[in-house]
């Protein structure tokens, strides 16, 4: 069969030839002469117009040609007369591979999002989220090319983990024990010795203690994988299963890796803007249609992040800014504070006007391997911090001096017999050595203007919810 998707339908030379498409009916309009079928293959935002002559086919034929059906369609493709697309294909003969009958929940536009959520297997299907996801996979496809061009090795740490201290978060169990049978121990413990991996093992919260290992043999690496967090909170920023890309290098401080942060979260979007135009503007229009009131659109924000450099300053030139911004806050902000997203956005959206990149954070509210600053108080840490999303990007450049590193695993009381491994790499060898996390639905949020995290991601695990 020489089926052509409708991506590459437009080229010229194809103009008076016959072609094959296949697809799902999206609506079908027209009178007692002609009729109108938008099909749309995925391949595409853009629908093919199929004309159908109604001296050639009778209206038992077209019955069947419902919304959400799929066709195989054969007919000449011609210029379009019509407003809205350049091409269209007057059919000379149809299939119906598969009917969908009026229970078919997809029927119309303007479905609320929440309801689409509810039928997360099938609103791939509709062209919001096949914008969504066809920018998903040029940004992953962008990931990968921009860590191979820079000679980062992509490392694939492991997602079962036995070590509890990376403190990024509460973490899911993973064990084959019996809940109603458990064994103990003679204090009464449950017995993690006779579990599958024979000691107490969870979903990992990030990969990076591993990534670690491997930045300090291959030089530079980066992960991108699944990532499980058991946080119980309900926002529009987390999920419980998200993917995280994870670059650590050696021989880079924390101003190559603020450097670093900042080219490849630029390059990615670039990437996005060149690859996937048709389906940004799409998402320009719908959230423009949604907005009303003119805003900033989808473009103009993501081409502003582009233009300028992003702000530098530390986290107590922050906290400086916030408490003498006159705000009212619902998390009130003093230093040593966690920042909410309320004050990361505050100072993006209203104090900046662009992406900004806060360091040098109070030791206490960061995690135990970042290097601790001469003051004794902050450690070098860097967020990056975004319009609309907050914290995009959370990294440090690592502490590399053994005995700093062990002082503060026991100031921290972190199960020393865990972390053996992880403190070799500062026993033998040492480099200063950084890297960061970036979530990957928080950028495909920023590039999709989507607001909740739950539609950029296809079947996405929150609280209370894993279905699909
Ligand atoms: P937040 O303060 O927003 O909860 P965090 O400080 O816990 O994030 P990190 O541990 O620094 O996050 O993780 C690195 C990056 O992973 C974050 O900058 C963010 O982009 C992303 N991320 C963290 N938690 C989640 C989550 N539950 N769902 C989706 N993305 C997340
Ligand atoms: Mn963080």
């Amino acid at each position: 069969m020489k089926r052509i998707k409708i991506c590459d339908i437009t080229a010229p030379e194809l103009i008076g030839s016959e072609v094959d498409v296949m697809g799902w009916v999206r609506t079908r309009r027209g009178n007692k002469h002609v009729q109108f079928i938008a099909l749309n293959d995925g391949s595409t935002v853009n629908n093919l117009q199929v004309v159908v002559d109604l001296t050639k086919f009778d209206d038992e034929q077209l019955k069947p040609i419902t919304t959400g059906a799929s066709l195989h369609v054969t007919g000449t493709l011609v210029a379009s007369q019509g407003r809205g697309q350049s091409v269209e294909v007057q059919a000379t003969a149809i299939t119906v591979l598969g009917t969908a009958d009026d229970t078919y929940p997809m029927q119309k536009k303007g479905h609320t999002l929440e309801f689409l959520r509810e039928k997360a297997h099938l609103r791939l299907r509709t062209n919001l989220f096949g914008a969504i996801f066809r920018i998903r996979h040029h940004l992953a496809f962008a990931i990968h090319k921009f860590f191979n061009d820079h000679g980062f090795f992509y490392l694939n740490t492991p997602l079962i983990t036995a070590s509890d201290a990376e403190g990024a978060g509460d973490m899911f169990r993973v064990s084959t024990l019996d809940p109603d049978d458990l064994p103990r121990t003679e204090d009464g413990h449950v017995d993690y010795s006779r579990d599958f991996f024979g000691k107490h093992t969870s979903l990992t919260v990030s990969g990076q203690l591993e990534g670690e290992l491997g930045a300090t043999a291959l030089g530079a690496i980066y992960t991108f994988g699944p990532t499980f967090r058991a946080e119980n909170s309900n926002t529009p920023r987390h999920l419980a299963e998200f993917w995280m890309i994870e670059p650590e290098a050696s021989f880079i401080d924390i101003t190559d890796n603020m450097d670093l942060a900042e080219e490849f979260i630029k390059y990615c979007i670039s990437y996005a803007l060149e690859h996937c135009h048709d389906d940004i503007a799409y998402l320009d229009d719908y959230h423009m249609n949604k907005a009303k009131d003119t805003q900033e659109s989808l473009i103009e924000r993501i081409e502003g992040v582009l233009k300028e450099s992003f702000v530098r300053l530390t986290y107590t030139e922050g906290i400086d800014i916030l408490k003498a911004s006159g705000r009212k806050f619902e998390f009130p902000v003093e230093w040593g504070v966690d920042l909410q997203s309320e004050h990361e956005r505050y100072l993006v959206e209203e104090h900046f006007h662009r992406p900004v990149i806060l360091t040098d954070y109070p030791r206490d509210i960061k995690a135990f391997y970042m290097k601790q600053n001469e003051d004794g108080k902050t450690v070098r840490a860097m967020d990056v911090l975004f319009p609309q999303i907050g914290e995009i990007i959370g990294g440090s450049e690592r502490e590399a001096d053994y005995d700093k590193l062990l002082a503060e695993i026991e100031r921290r009381n972190i199960p020393m017999k865990d972390m053996w491994w992880y403190l070799e790499t500062r026993k033998f060898g040492t480099v200063p050595h950084s890297g960061f996390g970036l979530g990957f639905e928080r950028l495909i949020l920023f590039v999709t203007g989507m607001a909740n995290i739950r539609d950029v991601i296809a079947f996405p695990r929150t609280p209370g919810n894993a279905e699909f």
